[in-house]
C-alpha cells in the first residue's frame, strides 16, 4: 500500500461534491504525466541520432529544451505514417486519465494539458483515446526527403530556455480562475509549479520542489489525483487517500 497524504493540500470550500463558486482549473503536463512514459524521450531516441549526448546537457541544465531541439533537428529522420505506427505502439496513457477528466467535466473544473513535447504524438494519442482536451504543446513540421523541423509558437522570447513557456500560459490563464493546480513530473514544470497554488508531482518535480520551496504531492496516476480532489470536495482537508 502507498499512502498519500495532504498535508500540503490547501482547502478549497465546496459541498455536495463540487466546488461552487470557485473556478478551478487542473493544468498538466503531458510526458510522464498524461502518458505514463515520456514520448518524448522514447520519440527522438527512435528517430534522431545523437539525442543521447543532446539529452545528457539537457537534464543537466546546460541547455534548454529549444536548444536540444534545434541541435537535433538536423539529425531526425522519419516520415509521418513512420512515426504515426510508432507512437500508438509505444503510448502508454495513463489508464485514470480519461475518468479523471470525466470528473473534471462532471464538477465543472477545466483542465489543460500543456507540453515541452511535440504536437503531433499529443494529438496521436488523444485522438486514440477520443479525448478532447485542450492542449499547448511545440510543434514538429514534416519537410521532403523524411526530414523535419520544429516550431515554438509559445517560446517566451525573453527567457528562450523552454520551446513552450508554461510558466507564460500559467500567467495566461491565471485572471479566469480562481485557482491552478498543477500535475507535473520534470525539468519543464519546475517553473510553472511556482506560480499555481497547488502541485502534484512525481520524483524529479517533486524532488526540485523540495529544494525550492513549493509546496507538493507525490503521486502516482490520476486516480491519487481524483481522490484528493474527492476529499477535499467533501471538505474532509485533512484525509489521506491509499493506493492498493
Ligand atoms: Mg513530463
Amino acid at each position: 500500500m502507498t499512502a498519500i497524504t495532504h498535508d500540503h493540500l490547501l482547502p478549497i470550500p465546496g459541498s455536495n461534491g463540487g466546488f461552487p463558486g470557485k473556478r478551478l482549473l487542473v493544468v498538466c503536463d503531458f510526458d510522464g504525466t498524461v502518458c505514463s512514459v515520456d514520448m518524448g524521450n522514447v520519440f527522438l531516441e527512435r528517430f534522431a541520432e545523437d539525442w543521447e549526448e543532446i539529452d545528457r546537457s539537457y537534464s543537466a541544465g546546460e541547455i534548454g529544451s529549444r536548444a536540444a531541439y534545434r541541435r537535433i533537428a538536423p539529425f531526425f529522420r522519419a516520415n509521418r505514417p513512420q512515426m504515426l505506427d510508432f507512437v500508438l505502439r509505444h503510448e502508454r496513457l495513463d489508464p485514470f486519465f480519461p475518468d479523471f477528466l470525466s470528473f473534471c467535466r462532471g464538477r465543472k473544473i477545466d483542465l489543460k494539458i500543456v507540453s515541452d513535447g511535440l504536437d503531433f504524438y499529443i494529438e496521436a494519442i488523444l485522438r486514440k483515446y477520443g479525448l478532447d482536451v485542450e492542449f499547448y504543446s511545440n510543434r514538429l513540421i514534416f519537410r521532403e526527403d523524411d526530414r523535419i523541423d520544429f516550431a515554438f509558437p509559445l517560446a517566451n522570447e525573453k527567457c528562450g530556455r523552454c520551446g513552450t513557456c508554461k510558466r507564460s500560459l500559467i500567467d495566461r490563464f491565471r485572471p479566469d480562475y480562481d485557482r491552478i493546480i498543477y500535475v507535473g513530473d520534470g525539468y519543464s514544470d519546475v517553473c510553472p509549479a511556482r506560480a499555481v497554488d497547488q502541485v502534484f508531482a512525481k520524483p524529479i518535480l517533486y524532488e526540485k520542489c523540495e529544494k525550492n520551496g513549493t509546496p507538493c504531492l507525490r503521486y502516482e496516476d490520476f486516480g491519487d489525483i481524483r481522490r484528493c480532489l474527492e476529499n477535499i470536495s467533501s471538505s474532509n482537508a485533512s484525509a489521506s487517500v491509499t493506493k492498493p
